[in-house]
């Protein structure tokens, strides 16, 4: 499994992990569990996603040591001016003494308490509670922002990203900053897009699946990638994608399905 480097203290995050989103707490744990029988190591949850104890449950019983899982979770909106609580909250679902990756899930712009958050963020980092710190749907305005009124640069910035929405001039911001790009959303959620022409096309091509084209097509523009399944023939699908090799005109035939089609909220008016 590939690791990239974040910006804080030689830290390593599994550049595939899994989503659970929309998955219940009670089959979070099977699906995890699934997913590092596969060889997942890197699990991305949220305070939001109501199945941070499944997750927990599925990373002790695991018996992996707990330094070879990377475990995400994330702020809510509600909880900016008390994210130190939030956080305690967190682990307590979880049943861990620290995370590798707290994030602040959506700017919510209109609140205006972003940057508060992040200066706890940067608290939580300093104790040792979790091993780097990150934002999530966060813009170019609300990233300067951080860089110019707080100290620590975030690691990374979780954004929905997918053909439809590839996010280039983002994804430049990150690279000028040092900060990762991971996509959520990276399937389109699995809706429409997959069953592009052209994703059939290069799916044929390579003896592939659409879904391990576009994942594959992540991992050579350097995201982070989370896809969701609780399928197991799909779980198993999109970690092996490691073994072949995108040439440029199949990337260019990607980047032609750029639409700026968004299915998430928009970060500047969503709180
Ligand atoms: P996704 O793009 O990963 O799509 C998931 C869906 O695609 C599945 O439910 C299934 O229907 C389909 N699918 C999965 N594998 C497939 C395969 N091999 N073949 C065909 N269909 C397949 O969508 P997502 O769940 O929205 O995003 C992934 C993760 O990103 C989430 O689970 C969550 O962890 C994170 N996320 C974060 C935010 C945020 O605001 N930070 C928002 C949305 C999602």
């Amino acid at each position: 499994m590939n690791s990239l480097l974040l910006n804080t203290d030689g830290v390593q995050i599994p550049q595939l992990g899994f989503g659970v989103w929309q998955v219940p707490d009670h089959a979070a744990e099977q699906a995890v569990t699934t997913a590092f029988a596969n060889g997942y190591r890197h699990i991305d949850t949220a305070a939001l996603y109501h199945n941070e104890e499944g997750v927990g449950r599925a990373v002790r019983a695991s018996g992996l040591p707990r330094e070879k899982v990377f475990v995400t979770t994330k702020l809510w909106n509600d909880g900016h001016e008390h994210a130190e609580r939030a956080f305690d909250e967190s682990l307590l679902r979880l049943g861990l003494d620290h995370v590798d990756l707290y994030l602040i899930h959506w700017p919510a712009p209109k609140n205006d308490k972003y940057v508060q958050a992040w200066r706890t963020l940067e608290k939580i980092y300093r104790d040792g509670r979790t091993r780097a710190i990150g934002v999530s749907n966060f813009g170019i305005a609300h990233l300067q922002r951080l860089m110019d009124e707080t100290d620590i640069v975030p690691s990374i910035n979780q954004i929905e990203l997918h053909p439809n929405l590839p996010q280039k001039e983002l994804r430049a911001f990150h690279t000028a900053n040092g900060i990762l790009t991971e996509a959520w959303s990276p399937l389109g959620q699995g809706k429409g897009l997959l069953e592009d022409p052209a994703l059939a096309a290069l799916a044929d091509k390579h003896g592939r699946s659409p879904a391990q084209i576009v994942l594959r097509w992540h991992i050579q523009l350097g995201n982070v990638v989370i896809p969701k399944s609780v399928t197991p023939s799909r779980i198993k699908e999109n970690i092996n994608v490691f073994d072949f090799i995108l040439d440029h005109e199949d990337l260019a035939a990607i980047g032609a399905l750029s639409n700026g089609r968004r299915l998430g909220p928009d970060p500047e008016t969503f709180n």
